[in-house]
């Protein structure tokens, strides 16, 4: 899985041009699509179907998923980050699914919460690898900015992790062109390959970040 930024026709594009990188670092090119999933974003329900690209060094075939979303979850990062912040803003779990609010389809003007239970297994995965997020964030910090950004504790696992991925982000737009609108779930989201919230967290894409990182350039 490659995470990439930008609109589908975007990603297209960039395929068929050769400008996107596999994490060997060998170029990709187009290879059909992905199934198509259904998300619920803060702009309403929508429904993704990621491109598939294959690498022409290592012939490994990569899911592109879009940077706004994590693997096998039915909510956008966006949503997910939200719950994240509230959380470490000191909200109860309960608290944090209410003010998660998503339009209804067709309905102007109505709203649903994000179920508890739902926010909750966010919240309790996230919480149990902050701590790692947070070193390896802290780890890859000097790559990319090499004045070394200082990060101020936030007071809470969830808080500190965040404030490291914050401080990662900052370097990144700091640091590369066409980045500056560069958020932090799609940093965490492509560091991790979409898995930040999977089962088992993969290693977090180390120098080859910075090869990698011309893929979540949509320009
Ligand atoms: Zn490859």
């Amino acid at each position: 899985m490659v995470t990439v930024r930008g609109s589908l026709e975007s990603v297209g594009a960039r395929l068929k041009a050769g400008r996107l990188a596999c994490w060997c670092g060998g170029t990709l090119c187009p290879w059909g699509h992905a199934r198509p999933r259904q998300v619920a974003t803060f702009a309403g329900p929508a429904v993704v179907r990621p491109r598939r690209g294959i690498c022409r060094r290592c012939g490994r075939s990569h899911v592109l998923l879009p940077g706004f979303l994590l693997s096998r979850r039915r909510y956008a990062a966006p949503v997910i980050f939200a719950a994240l912040a509230l959380r470490a803003a000191g909200l109860k779990v309960t608290a944090v699914a209410a003010r998660l609010r998503l339009p209804v389809p067709g309905r102007a003007g109505q709203c649903w919460s994000v179920p508890a239970s739902t926010a909750s297994s966010w919240l309790s995965r996230f919480a149990g690898r902050a701590d790692a997020l947070r070193q390896a964030f802290l780890g890859l910090l000097p790559l990319v900015d090499p004045q070394g950004r200082v990060v101020v504790s936030a007071g809470s696992v969830i808080g500190d992790a965040l404030a490291a991925l914050e401080a990662v982000t900052a370097g990144l737009r700091a640091r590369f062109g066409g980045l500056d609108m560069l958020a932090p779930h799609e940093v965490a989201a492509h560091l991790t390959g979409g898995m930040l919230l999977a089962p088992s967290l993969p290693p977090l894409a180390g120098n080859t970040t910075l090869i990698v990182m011309a893929a979540v350039s949509p320009s």
